[in-house]
């Protein structure tokens, strides 16, 4: 899917300034951010999965010290093992998956949704590929033959297991993993970041606490630019 054919959707959507603005954060923590009960701050409880218990885990951002620092992924060196679901010292993993809804090429047959052999394209909890149910599918528009979907994580469910992510790559990569910080304890020494066999966790201002890999900020610049461009076009 080429970056350019994005924004048209993105405009049927009228979603546009829910990618952009972000700063920091991913397009998609804003997202979550604006769709109440959906994100991070959301009140129903912890979902028990991969062999974990549910968790009494803080829903609300921690305070952090001026100047202090968190640990973050860096999407372009995560290879998405499933270390991030078995390191992590909570009892469910801080790590969670997060859309960038720039970069998403709103598949029909996601492979992050559903599993790349023996698919079927039912969304009976038997087809996902997630194990826990945490990516809700929703149909946005048909042109022609083709449908599109919007593929969204609920962050009480998703446990942190790298699987979707590692199935979006074989499409357009937009599925990432972050440290959720309203979650994190921030260890001094992040299991995870320790663990991880591609060096992918590194600490990070807690004032810009999110990271977005070089092809998501190439998209959220194409669309920023073809805003720029419709909004000078109606003047
Ligand atoms: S342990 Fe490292 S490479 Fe594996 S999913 Fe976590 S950040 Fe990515
Ligand atoms: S498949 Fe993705 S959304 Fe589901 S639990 Fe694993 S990381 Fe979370
Ligand atoms: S710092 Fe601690 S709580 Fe946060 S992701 Fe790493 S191990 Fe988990």
């Amino acid at each position: 899917m080429a970056i350019d054919n994005i924004p048209t959707r993105r405009a049927f959507l009228g979603d546009v300034f829910r990618v952009l603005g972000a700063g920091g954060m991913c397009c998609a923590g804003l997202w979550l951010t604006l769709r109440a009960g959906s994100g991070p701050q959301g009140q129903s409880p912890q979902t028990s999965a991969g062999g974990k218990s549910p968790a009494a885990e803080p829903l609300q951002p921690l305070p952090r010290r001026p100047g202090s620092y968190v640990w973050q992924i860096d999407p372009d060196r995560c290879v998405a093992c499933d270390g991030c679901q078995k390191y992590c010292v909570l009892d469910v993993s801080a790590v969670k998956a997060v859309q960038c809804f720039a970069l998403c090429g709103y598949c029909d047959v996601c492979t992050g949704y559903f599993p790349t052999q023996g698919y079927v394209l039912e969304t009976g909890a038997e087809n996902h590929l997630c194990p826990t149910g945490a990516i809700n599918r929703r149909f946005v528009e048909r042109h022609g033959d083709e449908r599109f979907f919007e593929y969204t994580i609920d962050e009480q469910k998703c446990i942190g297991c790298g699987k979707c992510v590692a199935g979006c790559r074989l499409m357009n990569g937009s599925l990432y993993l972050q440290v959720r910080h309203d979650r994190c304890v921030n260890c001094n020494e992040c299991a995870i970041a320790v663990a991880c066999p591609a060096q992918a966790f590194r600490r990070v201002p807690a004032t810009e606490p999110y990271l977005l890999g070089k092809n998501m900020k190439t998209a959220i610049a194409a669309l920023e630019r073809r805003r720029q461009a419709a909004g000078g076009a109606s003047t």
